[in-house]
């Protein structure tokens, strides 16, 4: 059993730091009780990289405990100091940005370059937050009466309990961390079971920015239920922030209903692409391969339906297939791979069965659909045109690197087929006329729509979706606004 791993050194930047793999609770890095440790894949060869500590519910409480005794020294810390602190994790987070990248791509499997790219990502939200913990702004206005003054004042809202998912193990932690801490809260961080060790490493380079023991702690197991239940029912915990799942999600709701916990979602997606009769075909295809290979398909905003118009669907569907091919697929962390591996097998069977069925149902495969016989959880790039209406794939999550095409003969017809779903986190449209543009994203249900661009993530605009993809947005000013709590004075003077 090591306390640590010690990771390959990458070609470039800083020598790694042995990585924590035990739990951080009080700014302490420590042993679990439980002897039986969790492994950590590498998914692009299936092998074991490490084994990471097994938290039992005691320990959970330790950590609310822990954020308990941190939670009135940091809220009343100074909002410059705390920005600095902030600050500081951006710099440390850029500065070691490769091995941080290569350590995403161990545990992940994804491509060095989305890697990078989400760990420049990640380290944004500690720029963006430094930024704002000084712009924590209250009100004062006149009751409509005369009688008196309205005073607002925006408090930090107690201790949070965040648990992210493992597509994005830096950006979806760091998205989360970095409000609450500007916001003056205290929190505890659950990391997927499948990413723990960017977590960690992430961790302990807060610490090294100065954050105060207790104030980020990090908790894995394999035992999430129980011990998300635990948390959510101890009084001290005023907040859940929760990225993953629509299925987790609800059943997260219901554990905070108990305590009436403050309750932000991040949620699915079932993001549609759709192509207009004006679109500039070229930047179409530019903004497809971003909006669904990003991640290597295994993103909540990944298009997961394409709608051509059929003007253009031909000609579409052959760009679809000619850039899909192109794709590099390899271990992630060699430099010549640009689509990596999916997370693990469960994935990759989930993947061929989507594909399968949609297949059996009558839609035409262009391009791959059948998974490699190779060691490691891999799915190459496909395409199926003429998607049947029932096909599985147009109704869930597809994670993978697979486009599903329809064509559509009207504005009206693509907006339905659109809003045909339960989510509404993302959604991506093509015209080369913006007041048309303008008037369709108006009827998408969708919280977020990318006209004529393949990306919308950014950390100064709110993210986060209607229907069932979620409740509330991380990023921009909102992101700060879930981790502050307004309260109001009457006062007369
Ligand atoms: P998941 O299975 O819902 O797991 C997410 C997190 O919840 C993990 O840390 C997991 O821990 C934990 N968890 C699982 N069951 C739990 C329970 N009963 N109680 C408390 N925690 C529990 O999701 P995933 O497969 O990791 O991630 C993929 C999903 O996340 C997709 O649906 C994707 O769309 C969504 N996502 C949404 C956004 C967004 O911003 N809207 C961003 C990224 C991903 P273990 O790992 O230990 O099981």
């Amino acid at each position: 059993m090591s306390s640590s791993y010690t990771m390959p050194r990458p070609a470039t930047g800083p020598t790694p730091p042995p990585i924590p793999t035990n739990l951080l609770i009080g700014g302490e890095w420590r042993e679990a009780a439980a002897k039986k440790r969790i492994d950590v894949f590498n998914p692009s060869n299936g092998e074991v990289l490490t084994t990471i500590a097994n938290c039992d519910i005691d320990e959970g409480l330790a950590a609310v405990a822990a954020a308990d005794k941190a939670a009135p020294g940091w809220a009343a810390t100074s909002p410059r100091a705390r920005s600095e602190i902030l600050r500081k994790c951006h710099e440390l987070i850029v500065a070691n940005a490769d091995w941080l990248a290569m350590l995403i791509s161990l545990e992940n499997g994804k491509a060095l370059p989305d890697a990078r790219g989400e760990v420049l990502y990640a380290a944004e939200f500690y720029r963006w937050y430094a930024e704002e913990a000084v712009r924590i702004l209250g009100e004062v206005g006149v009751a409509p009466s005369g009688s008196n003054r309205i005073l607002v004042e925006y408090q930090p809202i107690g201790i949070a309990l965040l648990i992210t998912p493992w597509n994005f193990p830096a950006a979806m932690a760091t998205r989360k961390i970095a409000p609450a801490l500007a916001a003056g809260c205290t929190c505890i961080l659950k990391p997927a079971t499948e990413t723990p060790l960017t977590a960690f490493a992430i961790a302990e380079l807060m610490m090294q920015a100065g954050v105060p023991p207790g104030v980020i702690n990090v908790l894995t197991t394999d035992k999430a239920g129980p011990l998300a239940n635990a948390i959510l029912h101890d009084p001290r915990v005023r907040k859940l922030s929760f990225t993953g799942s629509t299925q987790v999600g609800r059943l997260l709701l219901r554990e905070a209903a108990d305590q009436v916990i403050s309750s932000a979602m991040e949620l699915g997606g079932n993001a549609p692409f759709l192509v207009f009769d004006d679109a500039v075909i070229a930047d179409a295809l530019d903004g497809a391969m971003i909006a669904k290979m990003r991640n290597g398909g295994e993103a909540c905003t990944a298009a997961n339906r394409f709608y051509a118009h059929r003007s253009i669907y031909d000609s579409f569907t052959d760009g679809i297939v000619d850039r899909m091919s192109r794709w590099k697929l390899g271990e992630g962390t060699d430099p010549k791979t640009t689509l990596g591996a999916m997370i693990n097998e469960k994935a990759v069977r989930k993947i061929s069965e989507l594909v399968d069925d949609a297949v059996a149902k009558g839609g035409k495969l262009l391009l791959g659909g059948l998974r490699l016989n190779r060691p490691g959880y891999y799915y190459p790039p496909t395409v199926i045109v003429d998607v049947p209406d029932n096909a599985d794939l147009l109704h869930e999550e597809i994670f993978g690197p697979v486009v599903a095409l329809q064509s559509f003969d009207s504005d009206e017809e693509a907006i339905r087929k659109a809003n045909d779903t339960e989510y509404g986190l993302a959604a991506y449209v093509y015209t080369s006329n913006l007041k048309r543009g303008l008037q369709i994203c108006e009827k998408i249900e969708a919280g977020m729509i990318a006209l004529n661009r393949g990306l919308m993530s950014d950390p100064a605009a709110p993210f986060g979706g209607v229907k069932q993809s979620g409740l509330g947005r991380e990023g921009s000013h909102h992101g700060l606004m879930e981790f502050c709590e307004a309260k109001y004075v009457a006062v007369s003077w």
